[in-house]
């Protein structure tokens, strides 16, 4: 991103204070704003994100990818014919799932949209620095997991079609060069494509409708559309140094070809859009997805609890109501 002095904006005849090198365009503030949101719109209609009638779920976790997706969603949910409805799952990390569930639930009733708090302690009986300890495995994986299984088995008990997350493009393309150096498995492909469908009684489908935003487009809508987020960071992050090292790698092409990431990313999204219910079989204890017969949190919890927790968690989530 760059800022400019009097530049015209290229859609009035303010003076631009934005600058889209990708893009060739110089904008003003509203006009970036305006700009942003098509562009989001455009990703739900290129991968055919939502049907009319469905049932959305976004998955709000305080900060500002999915705070920002659910701006934007909830501005457009008529225009989309989309049902939409929040969830934030709370980790159990003292001030700050406390400070991030505050932003989340006070987001979601600016935007009118109504939210459910899932409380991993009550859900499944630990939180995450329990289960951190109790399993010994790093808390990134863990995390990841219990939110997959949660969101995945609330849309399937509160009977919505559709998750939807606040994944980046920068946070995709890492992920995916990632993926490709370290020779992880294809399939896991499936679940950073732009859409992943659905499979009845085992899978909500997967939108990501910021598959083409960049993190500094993200950040300077949030900031213009005022949008307040939680800004300390989760006290489990980490710098991961391949990571950090490929973003790097990718800025510094981005400044010298405007336009490839997007570009890579668009070919991805059709490498990506296999089927990722091949090879997945439903839990025996909780008949949630699994590619052993036994799911991801039914195998961790017959370690930690001493039991598969899946058929528990399933039948509390059932009993989660809409936040006040
Ligand atoms: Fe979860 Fe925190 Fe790790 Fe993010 S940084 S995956 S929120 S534990
Ligand atoms: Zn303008
Ligand atoms: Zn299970």
């Amino acid at each position: 991103m760059s800022r400019s002095v009097r530049v015209k904006c290229a859609k009035c005849e303010r003076e631009a204070t934005v600058r889209v090198p990708y893009a060739k365009l110089s904008l003003c503030s509203d006009h970036y704003v305006e700009y942003f949101e098509r562009r989001v719109l455009g990703v739900i209609s290129r991968y055919r994100l939502f049907r009319s009638g469905d049932r959305v779920l976004v998955a709000v976790s305080g900060g500002k990818d999915s705070l920002t997706a659910l701006r934007v969603l909830s501005k457009y949910r008529s225009a989309l014919g989309v049902e939409l409805a929040g969830v934030h799952i709370d980790l159990g990390l003292g001030a700050h799932s406390e400070e991030s569930r505050r932003v989340v639930l006070e987001s979601c009733r600016e935007s009118g949209v109504e939210c459910y708090v899932i409380p991993l302690s009550e859900i499944l009986g630990y939180t995450l620095p329990e289960l951190v300890r109790r399993s010994r495995r790093p808390p990134c994986s863990l995390c990841g997991l219990v939110k997959r299984y949660l969101l995945n088995a609330a849309a399937l008990e509160w009977g919505f079609s559709v998750v939807v997350t606040g994944h980046h493009m920068d946070h995709i393309l890492v992920f995916r060069l990632k993926e490709a150096l370290t020779g992880q498995r294809e399939r896991e492909a499936a679940k950073l494509a732009p859409f992943t469908p659905g499979a009845p009684g085992l899978y909500a489908a997967r939108a990501r409708p910021l598959y083409e935003a960049c993190e500094w487009e993200i950040k300077l809508y949030r900031e213009l559309a005022g949008i307040r987020h939680v800004e300390a960071p989760c006290p489990f992050k980490y710098r991961d140094v391949i990571s950090a090292s490929i973003a790097e790698m990718l800025e510094k092409i981005e400044r010298e070809i405007p336009g490839f990431k997007i570009s890579l990313a668009r070919r991805l999204a059709k490498s990506s859009a296999g089927d990722a219910t091949i090879g997945v079989t439903p839990c025996k204890y909780c008949q949630m997805p699994s590619s052993s017969g036994v799911c991801s949190l039914c195998r961790l919890t017959l370690r930690t609890h001493g039991e598969p927790m899946g058929p528990r968690v399933r039948e509390r989530l059932r009993g989660v109501v809409k936040a006040e």
